[in-house]
This record gives structure tokens, C-alpha cells and sequence, in this order.
């Protein structure tokens, strides 16, 4: 891919880390998407954040919309989170027994979220929903799950077909290395298609476990549910006794306080939760009716287990964050920033969505630009018929006037309580001058 980048010459010392680290890691990283591939050029090393503002090794900064993907609704290096970390970390960095902490925060997030009645910490959200669709699996007796393609729910073998993030900047939604018998139950339907779904409860309803999706998929850029489409879920599972799960390791704590649940007012069993729950450090978590959740080990025959699950550290971390939000009035805050950014798109990028250049979506902290449509996606096919390419060279033009995304068209801005309007100015006047240029 042609390399779009103007300011490479500007990160010498990014490039010489990401040289080594290639020889190292696959593609030189951790996780594939920030290996740079679907935009070209190569990926910035980073030393610090602050607020919204990040650093690189070689001393440029950028205002940061990526938020490590999700978790730092309060900015980098909130003073509280930072506070009770340091303190935590000089007791016990971890106990693997139980804490009070754990405690604290289950009954933080049950009061924000009505239904979650029982649940169980783990360390990512992939395991998340992993377990999740295991319980669901022991509590119904049966094994067929239904997935949406384009949405993305970690990389549980099961869950790797058609799936967003990553997967779809490969420009293959599912993975090599799953065995054939592992995804021999999954069902993947469009996102939104009321009548892929009805079709196929019609064939396989006794056979279905569980119908697990993003109730607002934002791992294909920010797609949303049609007004009826998550209730027809509802009464579908509900109908032919499967159960659905909802994957809010997005949405959960960001959307809205009640998470995706509240925001379009349908009631899931089962649910998985990560990013935010553990406030920048490695911590998720799924849960929903007791009933189902008592199949989980040592109450029921459903194992699942883990040596830092519930670790006090990342504990003290997402419990801050979620007191800090109660406390600040975090969701107000975002969707005030939240219209400063409608009001400038609509103002100064006027032109380029009328001719069709750039459609906008946000809702509440998240936000999206897909490029060459002048309609708003309702389907994984909708986001990938966009132009790919556009993004990467309008993201190379954000990077070099210093504001940073994560890199890959397919995945959403966050908005975080450290942004104010004049950030959020600057973004979109970079956008309106990459388009014109
Ligand atoms: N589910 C959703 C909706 C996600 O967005 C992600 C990650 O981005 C996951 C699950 C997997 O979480 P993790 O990367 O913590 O394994």
C-alpha cells in the first residue's frame, strides 16, 4: 500500500523501536490493528498521556480519540484513578483470593445496570464473551449461537467468523486455525436483517442457545440497531426459550449509565462487560439473571476460571472511574461535547456530506466519518463498500496535524470527559481540510 504519511520523518525514534519490534512480535505488535496496516506507514510509539493529549517517543504530541480503545472515558492519567492505583499497588498487586474491592465494584455496576444480578470478573473481554456464551450453552442444553456479522466479540474460536475490528481490516472476517467443528454452531445473519433472523429461528429455534450481539455494533465503524431490531431479539429468544446476550465491552458505561440496555430499552439475560470496567488496566466481566449465572463453577457445572480475575489493582481502577463519572456527571459532559462536534460537522463539513463524500454518525461518546457514502451504514456490507482508502489518507492527514485515531476504518472515535470543544474544532477543521485538499 502506498504509505500516505507526511510526518513520518518527524517519529525517527518510533520507526527504530517498530523496526526491532518486528523482528520480535508478529508484524512487530501486540494486537493486530496497531500494526498500521490497513492505513500504511508505520505505527507511533507512544511514552505518555495526559488528559486527552498523548506523546510520543519522539517528544510530538497528539489529541488523543482512540482512548486505548474504549476504556479511558476519563482521559489518561486521571489524578483519582492514579491515586487509588498507587495506593493499591503498595498493599497487594494481586491476591488471587478474594478482596473487597471486587465487591465494591460489582455493586457499583449493579446499581447502574438494573438486571445484573449476579456476575463473574475476568481479565479481557474476549473471555468475556467466551464464558458467557459457555453459560448460556450449559443453561439452555443446547448449542447453536447466532452472532451479526461485521460485529466483533474477542477471538473466541466460536466467535471468529464474520467478525468486525481487525478481522475485517484483514480483508478476511474469519481466521485461519479454527477448526471446522469449533464454528459448526455459529450462525452469523446480517446486522439488522429482521428477516435473517426470523428465518432462522424459524429453522433452528429448539436448537439455539443464544443470540449474542453489539447492541450497537462498533467494531464496523458505529452501526446502528434499527428502532425494532433488538426488541424483535427479544421476543424471539424470549419465544423459543434461547437466551440473548448482550456485548457491551463498548458500550457498557459509555452509551449511557444502564449501558445499551437502557439507551434502546431492551432487557438482555446475559451480558459481557470490559474497557471500562477496569478503568485502563485488564479487567471484564459477564453476568445477567441469577438463574443462568448459577450454572457458572463451583454453583453449577459450567468452568470457567482465572488467576487474575478480579485483581484488586484493575478493582480500585474501574471503581474510580465509574465514582469519578457518578461524581462529574460524565454522561452529561460527553453529550455536551457530544452536540459541539454535531454543530461543527454540520457547519464546516456541509459541502462534503451533501456531495456524498463523508457521512457522520454519533451517538452519545462514540463517534464515526465513513468515507465516500452519503448514507449511514445499516450493514457490514454497507460499511465495507466505503472508501478504505479515503480514510487512510485523510487519517495520515490527522495524524500530521497531531490528532490521533485508532488506525483502522472500522473502528469509532471515543469521546472521553478530558476533550473540550476547541479539541473537538480542531478535529473536524483537519477533516474539512483533508477533504478539500
Ligand atoms: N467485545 C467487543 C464489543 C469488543 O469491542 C472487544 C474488543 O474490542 C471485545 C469483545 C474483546 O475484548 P478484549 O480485546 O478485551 O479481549
Amino acid at each position: 500500500m502506498e504509505n500516505y504519511s507526511q510526518s513520518e520523518n518527524k517519529r525517527p525514534t518510533s520507526k527504530a523501536i517498530m523496526d526491532s519490534s518486528r523482528l520480535v512480535f508478529p508484524g512487530g505488535v501486540n494486537s493486530p490493528v496497531r500494526a498500521f496496516a490497513s492505513v500504511s506507514g508505520s505505527p507511533i510509539v507512544f511514552e505518555r498521556g495526559e488528559g486527552c493529549t498523548l506523546y510520543d517517543v519522539d517528544g510530538n504530541s497528539y489529541i488523543d480519540f482512540c482512548a486505548s480503545w474504549g476504556p479511558l472515558i476519563l482521559g489518561y492519567s486521571h489524578p483519582e484513578v492514579i491515586a487509588a492505583v498507587t495506593s493499591q499497588a503498595q498493599k497487594a498487586l494481586t491476591f488471587g483470593a478474594p478482596s473487597k474491592h471486587e465487591l465494591a465494584l460489582a455493586r457499583k455496576m449493579q446499581e447502574w445496570i438494573p438486571g445484573l444480578e449476579m456476575l463473574r470478573f475476568v481479565s479481557s473481554g474476549t473471555e468475556a464473551t467466551m464464558s458467557a456464551i459457555r453459560v448460556a450453552r450449559a443453561a439452555t442444553g443446547r448449542d447453536k449461537i447466532i452472532k451479526f456479522t461485521g460485529c466483533y466479540h474477542g477471538h473466541a474460536d466460536c466467535l471468529l467468523v464474520q467478525a468486525g475490528s481487525g478481522l475485517a481490516t484483514l480483508g478476511s472476517p474469519s481466521s485461519a486455525g479454527v477448526p471446522r467443528g469449533a464454528v459448526a454452531d455459529t450462525i452469523s445473519l446480517d446486522f439488522n436483517d429482521e428477516e435473517g433472523i426470523k428465518a432462522a429461528f424459524l429453522k433452528y429455534g429448539s436448537e439455539i442457545a443464544v443470540v449474542c450481539i453489539e447492541p450497537m455494533a462498533a467494531n464496523m465503524g458505529l452501526v446502528l440497531p434499527d428502532p425494532s431490531f433488538l426488541a424483535l431479539l427479544r421476543e424471539l429468544t424470549s419465544q423459543h426459550k434461547a437466551l440473548l446476550m448482550f456485548d457491551e465491552v463498548m458500550t457498557g458505561f459509555r452509551i449511557s449509565r444502564g449501558g445499551a440496555a437502557e439507551a434502546f430499552g431492551v432487557q438482555p439475560d446475559l451480558w459481557a462487560f470490559g474497557k471500562i470496567v477496569g478503568g485502563g488496566l485488564p479487567a471484564a466481566a459477564y453476568g445477567g439473571r441469577a438463574e443462568v449465572m448459577k450454572h457458572v463453577a463451583p454453583l453449577g457445572r459450567a468452568y470457567q476460571a482465572g488467576t487474575l480475575s478480579g485483581n484488586p489493582l484493575a478493582m480500585v481502577a474501574g471503581l474510580t472511574t465509574l465514582s469519578v463519572m457518578e461524581k462529574t456527571d460524565a454522561f452529561a459532559v460527553l453529550e455536551t461535547l457530544g452536540c459541539h462536534l454535531d454543530n461543527e460537522v454540520k457547519v464546516k463539513l456541509q459541502a462534503p456530506i451533501e456531495a456524498g463524500k463523508v457521512t457522520y454518525v454519533r451517538k452519545s461518546s462514540f463517534f464515526c466519518f465513513f468515507f465516500g457514502t452519503a448514507k449511514r451504514p445499516r450493514t457490514f456490507s454497507d460499511v465495507a463498500a466505503c472508501d478504505m482508502k479515503m480514510f487512510a489518507k485523510v487519517y495520515h492527514h490527522l495524524l500530521d496535524d497531531g490528532v490521533y485515531f485508532g488506525p483502522s476504518g472500522y473502528e469509532v472515535g471515543f469521546l472521553s470527559t478530558a476533550h473540550r470543544p476547541d479539541h473537538l474544532s480542531r478535529l473536524v477543521d483537519v477533516i474539512a481540510q483533508a477533504l478539500s485538499d
